[in-house]
C-alpha cells in the first residue's frame, strides 16, 4: 500500500493540536468518559431534514441520539430521559444551533486545490481554452501535491458542511489519503481515459478493486468526457460497473465542442452514446448537462442518470445554461444535485452558494423554492450517489451532520413564527462556515477547529507548494 507511507508523512506534518473541551463551562461539549459511542445531541432548537416521504419538515425542540456511525432516535427533547451517555451536546445553549443532514457534493476536483489563482478562468478564457492550458498545470504536481491539494479541498468543503464528495479525477492515492486523513467520505472516480495520465484504462480499475475492501474511500469509475474514451473501453467500463456496482461519472454536454466531438467520433451524440455501451443507468453521473435534447432528457430520466448542475461553472466558462426546467417538467428533479467542481471553476468549494447561484440563474424562468434546493444538496445527491443511509437525520442513517450557528451573520433576523425563513437565510445570506461537523458518528469540526488537521500549517504547505509549482510550469 504505497499510500499509507504518504499518509503517515502528511498526518505529522499537519496533526491539529487536541482540542481543549469538556471541563470549559463555555462548551457545548460534556464528556462523560473517553467513549463517544453514546451521543446525546440535545436540545436543539431547530432541525432541517427531509423525512421518509422526502418531504421537507423542520423539526423544533428535538434531539438526535446516536450510537456508534448511525443515529439511533430522532425525538422531542423533552423525551429524553434516563440513558447515560458518553457525550452530551448540548445545541440549546447561547442562541441554538441549527442542525442539518451533513451535505453531500456529488462533483469536485479536489487535487486540483493547488491551483486556486493559478487560472483567473473569469478573465476571459472559455471552457475549450482552458481544457487547453489544464494540462501543463496538472502535470506539473507529483503525488504529494495531489494529496496536500485534496486535503485542502476536502478540508475547505468540510467546514461549508460538505460531509460527503464526489471526486472526479485521474489518480486513486491522493483521494485515499485525504478521506483517512479527513475522515470525509469520499467516492473516488479514477478516470480510464486521461490525457494527462495516458497509462490510465479500465485495467487499473481491475487492480485497485482488489484493494476495495481496505479502502477509506469508495472505488468508482470516470472518463473526462465520453469521446474521450474508446469504444472498448466503455465497453469495458459498463462491465466493471454492472460487475462490482461501481458508480460511473463524467463531463457530459458541457460545451457545443464536446458533443460535436462525441458525435464525430461515435457517430451519435453524448446521451445515446452512453446509451449503445449500456451506461444509461442508475450508477451514472453526469455533470453539467447543458446541450440536451428533449429526448435526451427524456432517456436521462427514465434511466435514472444522475445529474450534477454546476451553475458557477457554467457562468465562468461562458458554457450556457443547463435546462433545469426542461427536467423539473418531465419529473426528472429527484436526479437532480449540485457540485462544487473545483478551484478553477467555482468562487468557493461550498454547497450553499451554488445553491443560491441556481437560484438567480433561473429565476427568469420561475422561482426554485428553497426546499427543491436543499434536496439537491441532500436527498437527492444521495439517491444519485446511491446512498440511501445518508442525506437526512432519522433513525438507521448514518450520523453526518452540518452544525450551524444560529446567533450568527446571515442566519439574524429570521421569522420566528416561520421557522423556514432560516432554510431560506442558509441559501442566500449563508454560504458560510459551520461551527461542527460530524462524520459517521464523530465530531471533525469543532467549535470551528478541524480535530484531524492543523489548518495553519497545512495552509502554509499549500503555499510552498504553489509557488513550486508556478516555478515548473514557467520553465
Ligand atoms: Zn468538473
Amino acid at each position: 500500500m504505497p499510500h499509507i507511507k504518504l499518509l503517515q508523512k502528511i498526518k505529522k506534518a499537519v496533526k491539529a493540536q487536541p482540542f481543549a473541551d469538556g471541563k470549559d463551562s463555555h462548551s457545548r461539549f460534556q464528556h462523560n468518559n473517553k467513549k463517544n459511542q453514546d451521543i446525546l445531541i440535545h436540545n436543539i432548537p431547530f432541525t432541517f431534514t427531509c423525512d421518509e416521504k422526502e418531504k421537507l419538515r423542520c423539526f423544533t425542540d428535538h434531539s438526535i441520539i446516536i450510537k456508534g456511525d448511525t443515529i439511533q432516535e430522532f425525538l422531542p427533547s423533552k423525551k429524553v430521559r434516563g440513558k447515560k451517555f458518553d457525550l452530551i451536546y448540548d445545541a440549546g445553549k447561547r442562541g441554538g444551533i441549527v442542525v442539518t443532514p451533513g451535505l453531500i457534493n456529488t462533483h469536485s476536483h479536489p487535487p486540483m486545490y493547488l491551483m486556486r489563482s493559478a487560472m483567473m478562468l473569469d478573465e476571459g478564457e472559455s471552457v475549450d481554452e482552458t481544457i487547453a492550458a489544464f494540462p501543463q498545470w496538472e502535470q506539473s504536481m507529483s503525488d504529494v501535491d495531489y494529496a496536500y491539494s485534496s486535503i485542502g479541498d476536502i478540508t475547505e468543503q468540510q467546514k461549508s458542511g460538505i460531509t460527503t464528495t464526489l471526486s472526479h479525477f485521474s489518480s486513486y492515492t491522493p483521494l485515499e489519503v485525504a478521506a483517512r486523513a479527513t475522515k470525509q467520505n469520499i467516492v473516488n472516480a479514477v478516470s480510464v481515459a486521461s490525457s494527462v495520465h495516458p497509462e490510465n484504462s479500465p485495467e487499473l480499475i481491475k487492480k485497485l478493486l482488489k484493494g476495495r475492501h481496505e479502502s477509506a474511500s469508495q472505488l468508482a469509475i470516470c472518463f473526462h468526457y465520453i469521446y474521450k474514451a474508446k469504444p472498448a473501453v466503455l465497453k469495458e467500463v459498463q462491465k466493471l460497473s454492472e460487475q462490482y456496482d461501481l458508480l460511473v461519472t463524467c463531463h457530459m454536454a458541457e460545451s457545443p465542442g464536446v458533443a460535436t466531438k462525441c458525435k464525430e467520433k461515435y457517430g451519435l451524440g453524448e446521451v445515446d452514446t452512453l446509451g449503445k455501451y449500456g451506461l444509461l443507468n442508475s450508477r451514472m453521473i453526469v455533470s453539467h448537462s447543458i446541450y440536451v435534447s428533449d429526448k435526451d432528457i427524456g432517456k436521462m430520466i427514465k434511466n435514472r442518470v444522475g445529474v450534477v448542475h454546476l451553475p458557477t461553472s457554467n457562468v465562468i466558462h461562458k458554457s450556457g445554461t443547463f435546462p433545469l426546467w426542461k427536467f423539473r417538467d418531465k419529473d426528472g428533479g429527484q436526479f437532480l444535485s449540485l457540485g462544487t467542481d473545483g478551484v478553477v471553476s467555482k468562487s468557493r468549494l461550498d454547497l450553499l452558494s451554488e445553491a443560491y447561484q441556481t437560484r438567480i440563474t433561473h429565476l427568469y424562468g420561475r422561482t426554485i423554492k428553497f426546499g427543491s434546493l436543499f434536496k439537491m444538496m441532500t436527498v437527492n445527491s444521495a439517491r444519485i450517489l446511491n446512498m440511501p443511509d445518508r442525506g437526512r437525520i432519522m433513525p438507521g442513517m448514518k450520523a453526518d451532520l452540518a452544525f450551524w450557528k444560529l446567533k450568527d451573520r446571515g442566519f439574524i433576523p429570521f421569522d420566528q413564527k416561520n421557522p423556514m425563513t432560516i432554510l431560506g437565510n442558509l441559501i442566500t445570506h449563508g454560504g458560510r462556515m459551520v461551527r461542527d461537523v460530524m462524520i459517521n458518528g464523530e465530531f471533525i469540526i469543532k467549535g470551528r477547529y478541524h480535530q484531524f488537521i492543523n489548518e495553519s500549517k497545512l495552509l502554509e504547505i499549500l503555499q510552498k507548494r504553489h509557488m513550486e509549482m508556478r516555478k515548473r510550469v514557467k520553465k
